[in-house]
Order: structure tokens, then C-alpha cells, then sequence
């Protein structure tokens, strides 16, 4: 008999009926004849409820705490998925991170699951129950203390939990019937991919497509986990994640093989991706001279900050001052902002400036390797929408630009229609959620 894992997102379980649904379907994999494991979300968005919640009482709340409360919505989910299972005669055991054994660093808000281990879980399988597991928390190896993963950390859950009980299939059921050319809300002209390699979805994930948590990704590619992303309201295939852009046909990386088969050809994009959760930095007057750089960015480096895009100006050869501005996410915003200002007598810059009205547009794909004028094509779908582009960032299967966050929308719609990526038919459904 088979593991089989699955996730639950909040749009998924978002009120009794929801409840009532997915344990049916829950109920259904166990008829199938396997073990079910099943990570769940917090209610509809119950995450951002508490943290409205939080900041009416304190502008800036202990991460210690603000992870005590967080962990609280999934610990109500687990509880009521288990019960409405109960109610369908089948026995559920619910746990939370903790108990589930999954074990994490010691960074509130974001800790990363360092390991699993699946006793109890284990355990409660062999004595016939099915697992519902709390997404998106954890347990810190080191202070012993609660810890959360991140928005959108239930996928991570789930993904970590089928790695350590080496599952079939590990399944995140979501509100919408998989991974799209774009995200279905702004784009309904998006098309289903039916396969993604883990390498486009983690830019994808890494550039804002929220369907899959950045994490869940990159640990499915180190433990070869396949993941399948459907829809809990329809019974549509979904799309299926795995596999390398090294293992595409070869006239992707170059020209046309003739021995491929006919349909076997991989896209040149597998979608755009946007992001309005980033907030740009800029320290003007940074004196342009060895180590500055390197000590404003091990400041940041040391509140625990992610950076994204950092771009230099050539300094002014008057002056040999330089303007250096990254783009991080606005919810390290203060922190980063406290951190550099800190700073601003030691290394002697003129100021900071803060923007977070903007917009991140990323154009995602394997076979831009292979296919000059991508690039060309893209700035100029923006230029032909009015959108201007504030910076640019580029990896080898990836070009991102900043563009002003009112921008966001057109400048998705125009790249998703310049690389003929609309669907002439079938539009994508969103079946719930608030996409907030
Ligand atoms: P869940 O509550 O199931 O975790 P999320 O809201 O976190 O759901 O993620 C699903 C949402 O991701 C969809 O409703 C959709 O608006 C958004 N999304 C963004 N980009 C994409 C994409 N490329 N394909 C599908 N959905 C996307
Ligand atoms: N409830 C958390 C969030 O809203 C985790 C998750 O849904 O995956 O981010
Ligand atoms: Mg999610």
C-alpha cells in the first residue's frame, strides 16, 4: 500500500462545507486502498485576519509571538478536517508541526525545515488512521520554540512530509486546476501547463506565482519528489512538476532535432509571473570606494534579509559617489530601512529612499536559452502597453523588470499576449479564494 500526501490551501477549506468536501476526497484516497497524509492551511484567509489582528495591538510584534499566534489557524483546520472525517466513519489523527516531527531553524517567520521525523506519523498510519498534519510550522531544533515557514508554507509541509515517508505522490490542492501561463485572476485567457520542470517553476515561485511556495519547490527538486498541483473543486488532471530543463528535447537548447517526435516540442515560455509584495531601496551617495557595498549588504545579511535585485549605478566622476538600489520584500522593509540607517555615519552616504509602489513583471522559460530576441520582444510588448521599465534582471531562463506597481496588470497581459501564450478558448477558472 502506497503513501499518498496531499495539501489543502485556505480557499480549499475555508468554511464548514469546504470542510465537509475535502474530507470526502480525503476519504475517497483511503478507499483507494492508501495511507493518506494530509497537510492543511488555516481557513480562507484566517493568516491575514490574525496578522490585521496582531497589528492592531503592536505596530511591530514579537516574531515569537506573531508565530504562536500564526500556528493557531492551521491548528484550527487539522482539527475540523479530523473531525468532519470522523463524522464520514473514518478514524483521523491530527498534529500539529511539532508532533508531526517536522524540525526547522531557529527564524521566526521564515525557518526552513531542516528535518522530518515521522514517528507519530508513521505510527498512526500502521494503526489505520489518516494523518491530517498542520501546514506551515514547525519546530526549531536549536530554542525549542514554534516556528512558522513563510506565507504559503503548507505546500513546504506537505513536500517534506512526502520526502520522509518517501510518498507516491504528493498532491497540493489549490483553487484553480494547476499551474498557468499566468496567473488566471489577472490573465483569464491563461493556459494549463500540463508539465513544468522544477526548474521554471521554481522561477515562477521565485518571481511571485503563488501557486507553489518557493521552498516547496526547491525542496521537491533535491528529493525528486514529483508534485501534481489541481483544483480541490474540480476533478481535472492538474499540472505535474517535475523533471530538469536538462532533460528537455534537444532543439530546445539548440536547433530542431529531427528525430524528435512531433508534439514533443517543450514551449519557448512557460509563463509570466508578477509579484506586488516587493518594496525598493535606494541609498543615494554611497562613496564609491572598496567594501562599502559588502558593508551594507552583511548589515542586511544580518537582519536576516533576502534580497532580490541589486542594481549599481556607475558613480558620477565628480563626485565618485554611486547610488545603489535592491528590491527586498515590503515586509522587511522597516527592518532593512533601521538596519542601513544605522549605518549612515560609518559609511558616509547622503540618504535612503524608500518605494514600494512597485511592481515585479518576470517572463519565465526554458527555451529562452535557445531562442534569441526573447528579451527584445518582451520590452517591446511593455513599450507598445505605455509601461516603463524602472530596472532589469535576468537569469538564464528568466528576464525580470521593476515596472510601477499600477503598471502590474497591462504589463502582464501584453507579455502573455506578444508570446501568443492565450488560450483561443477554454478560459481558466478560479474557483474560490480571495487571492488576497
Ligand atoms: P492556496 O490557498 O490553495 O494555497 P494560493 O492562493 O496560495 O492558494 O495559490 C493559488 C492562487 O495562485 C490562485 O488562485 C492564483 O490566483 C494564484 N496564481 C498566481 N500565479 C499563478 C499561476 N501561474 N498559475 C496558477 N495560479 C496562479
Ligand atoms: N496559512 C499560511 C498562509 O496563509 C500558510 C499557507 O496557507 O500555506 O500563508
Ligand atoms: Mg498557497
Amino acid at each position: 500500500m502506497g503513501i499518498v500526501v496531499q495539501k489543502y490551501g485556505g480557499s480549499s477549506v475555508s468554511d464548514a462545507s469546504a470542510i465537509k468536501r475535502v474530507a470526502r476526497r480525503i476519504v475517497e484516497a483511503k478507499k483507494a486502498g492508501n495511507d493518506v497524509v494530509v497537510a492543511v492551511s488555516a481557513m480562507g484567509d484566517s493568516t491575514d485576519e490574525l496578522l490585521d489582528l496582531a497589528s492592531q495591538v503592536s505596530p511591530l510584534p514579537p516574531a515569537r509571538e506573531l508565530d504562536m499566534l500564526l500556528t493557531s489557524g492551521e491548528r484550527i483546520s487539522m482539527a475540523l478536517v479530523a473531525m468532519a472525517i470522523s463524522d464520514l466513519g473514518f478514524s483521523a489523527r491530527s498534529f500539529t508541526g511539532s508532533q508531526a516531527g517536522v524540525i526547522t531553524d531557529s527564524v521566526h517567520g521564515k525557518a526552513k525545515i531542516i528535518d522530518v521525523t515521522p514517528g507519530r506519523i508513521s505510527d498512526a498510519l500502521g494503526d489505520g488512521h489518516i494523518v491530517i498534519v498542520a501546514g506551515f510550522q514547525g519546530v526549531s531544533a536549536d530554542t525549542k520554540e514554534i516556528t512558522t515557514l513563510g506565507r504559503g508554507g503548507t505546500d513546504t509541509t506537505a513536500v517534506a512530509l512526502a520526502a520522509a515517508l518517501e510518498a507516491e505522490v504528493c498532491e497540493i490542492y489549490t483553487d484553480v486546476d494547476g499551474v498557468f501561463t499566468a496567473d488566471p485572476r489577472i490573465v483569464p485567457a491563461a493556459r494549463k501547463l500540463d508539465r513544468v520542470t522544477y526548474e521554471e517553476m521554481l522561477e515562477l515561485a521565485a518571481c511571485g506565482a503563488k501557486i507553489l511556495h518557493l521552498r516547496c519547490v526547491e525542496y521537491a527538486r533535491n528529493h525528486n519528489i514529483p508534485i501534481h498541483v489541481r483544483s480541490s473543486f474540480s476533478q481535472l488532471e492538474g499540472t505535474r512538476v517535475s523533471g530538469s530543463i536538462d532533460d528537455l528535447p534537444v532543439h530546445t537548447q539548440g536547433a530542431p532535432g529531427p528525430e524528435e517526435e512531433p508534439g514533443m516540442e517543450q514551449a519557448i515560455i512557460a509563463g509570466v509571473a508578477h509579484d506586488r509584495s516587493e518594496a525598493k531601496v535606494t541609498v543615494v551617495g554611497v562613496p564609491d570606494k572598496v567594501g562599502e557595498a559588502a558593508r551594507l549588504f552583511e548589515a542586511l545579511a544580518n537582519a536576516q534579509i533576502n534580497l532580490d535585485m541589486i542594481v549599481q549605478n556607475v558613480s558620477a566622476a565628480a563626485t565618485n559617489l554611486t547610488d545603489i538600489s535592491f528590491t527586498l520584500p515590503r515586509t522587511d522593509g522597516q527592518t532593512a530601512m533601521a538596519a542601513l540607517a544605522a549605518l549612515q555615519s560609518v559609511v558616509g552616504f547622503d540618504s535612503l529612499l524608500y518605494d514600494d509602489k512597485i511592481g515585479k513583471v518576470s517572463l519565465i522559460g526554458a527555451g529562452m536559452r535557445s531562442h534569441p530576441g526573447v528579451t527584445a520582444k518582451f520590452f517591446t510588448a511593455l513599450a507598445d502597453a505605455g509601461v516603463n521599465i524602472g530596472m532589469i534582471s535576468t537569469s538564464e531562463i528568466r528576464i525580470s523588470v521593476v515596472v510601477d506597481e499600477d503598471d502590474v496588470d497591462a504589463a502582464v497581459a501584453a507579455t502573455h499576449t506578444a508570446f501568443d501564450l492565450d488560450a483561443s478558448e477554454v478560459e481558466a477558472v478560479v474557483y474560490g479564494g480571495s487571492g488576497r
